[in-house]
């Protein structure tokens, strides 16, 4: 921001940085608004990139960080009658509102308004130590509310993606969402089917990858917008509510490990949020005499290939998944060599992990969790006598209806 001045330009913080400085919270990373085009910001700093074709960005490196400097912005409508003609090529909306292009530079006035929520349109200037407020975001800073910029309805049709923003940011800052901002969300969560799913895989990570995780999908479900994403889980929960239990574990579980600064991976994410389709999926199969590898086999694929029309999932991560998935039934067979080479299988750590949650939502029974947990303590003198007295944990084929069935999962 500094250098910017030198340079003779306005250099602004803006967005998560202020609002998160503002609320105690440590922001994620920063973002600079400013009156240079991106050309005269790469003049600007040595160590600088311009990246993006629909929003021109400058990313200047300062140490290890990344700031991203955006040019001011205008929002459609904001400009004179001469530019905001129906064919101006520069701001295109579809027939619902969405907008499609918005690449139009603009004053400080216009780049605030056409922001999402009013605390994420304050500017701090270091000129003065001051942050400039067009849209009443101090107050909302005070009243710890998250409040859209304009007419909700509007807003959120221009870009559905907001509705999930208001979660995650209410959450993370400890804030409620304003009356009029909550009140619609319900009815348009559906819109959300229209937003690219690789846009929406990179916010389900921002929501359940976080701190927040179970606060956002307790959120997310009670608006509809957790169905309107993952639409056969939310199917399945109605069908197997207990299910809903490998979700909560999973959720906190990443928690935690957020906290702790620990790796979280949207491998196990994702297997746990799929896991009640794959349940309702599996189960009629298991009565018809399948077993659960074969059962997974034959569903698996279908239901990634259904739930990635809605939110992407990339191979790296969908591959893992099913892998998490199809280790399952594997940690029934105890005896001999096999439970060895599960040990070594590269997921069986995350594959054990998901069966703590199964156990937990009573699909496993407690015993077959607490010898794996010993099994892996163990050195391989005793792993070799637990696996030799293990029971064998095969299953009688055949059998339907009647007689005990020792494990909703075998
Ligand atoms: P965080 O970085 O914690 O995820 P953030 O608010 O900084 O939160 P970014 O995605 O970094 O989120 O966006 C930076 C700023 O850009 C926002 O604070 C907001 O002013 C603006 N912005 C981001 N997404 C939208 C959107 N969908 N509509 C309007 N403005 C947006
Ligand atoms: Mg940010």
């Amino acid at each position: 921001m500094y250098e910017l001045g030198r340079a003779g330009f306005q250099g602004y913080l803006v967005g998560g940085g202020v609002r998160d400085l503002l609320a105690g919270v440590q922001p994620k990373d920063f973002d600079v608004a400013t009156d240079a085009e991106p050309e005269q910001v790469a003049e600007v700093f040595r160590r600088c990139r311009l990246i993006g074709r629909r929003f021109r960005l400058a990313h200047v490196r300062m140490g290890p960080e990344i700031i991203e400097v955006a040019t001011f912005r205008a929002k459609p409508g904001e400009l004179g009658d001469d530019d905001a003609g129906d064919d101006d090529p520069l701001h295109l909306t579809d027939d619902g509102g969405r907008i499609l292009r918005d690449n139009v530079y603009g004053s400080l006035e216009d780049d605030a308004f056409r922001r999402d929520f009013t605390i994420n349109a304050l500017y701090y200037r270091v000129t003065d130590f001051s942050v400039v407020d067009y849209v009443g975001g101090m107050d909302d800073m005070h009243a710890k509310r998250v409040r859209l910029i304009g007419d909700p309805v509007t807003r959120y049709r221009e870009d559905p993606v907001r509705m999930l923003r208001a979660v995650r940011i209410a959450n993370k800052l400890g804030f409620s969402i304003d009356e009029t901002a909550a009140a619609p969300l319900a009815d348009m969560a559906d819109l959300l089917a229209d937003v690219p799913a690789a846009r929406l895989f990179d916010e389900v990570l921002k929501l359940f990858l976080s701190a927040q995780a179970e606060q956002n999908y307790a959120d997310l479900s009670a608006h509809g917008l957790f169905a309107a994403m993952f639409p056969m889980t939310a199917d399945a929960l109605a069908a197997h509510p207990e299910t809903e239990t490998v979700i909560h574990g999973a959720l906190a579980g990443t928690a935690l490990r957020v906290r702790e600064d620990r790796p979280v991976t949207p491998a196990f994410l994702y297997a746990a949020l799929l896991w009640p389709v794959v349940y309702q999926t599996i189960t009629p199969r298991l009565a018809d005499g399948e077993s659960v590898a074969q059962a997974l086999a034959a569903t698996g694929g279908d239901i990634v290939s259904d739930q990635v029309e809605l939110v992407a999932i990339p191979r790296r991560f969908s591959t893992p998944m099913r892998e998490i998935w199809q280790l399952q039934p594997r940690f029934e067979r105890r005896r001999g060599k096999r439970p060895l080479r599960l040990l070594e299988h590269p997921r069986f750590r995350a594959a054990y992990d998901f069966l703590l949650l199964r156990v937990a939502a009573g699909e496993a029974e407690q015993e077959l969790a607490d010898w794996w947990t010993e099994f892996q303590e163990a050195n391989p003198v005793e792993r070799k006598a637990t696996a030799d007295s293990a029971p064998s944990g095969r299953r009688r084929r055949g059998r339907r209806g009647g007689g005990r069935r020792n494990k909703r999962s075998d």
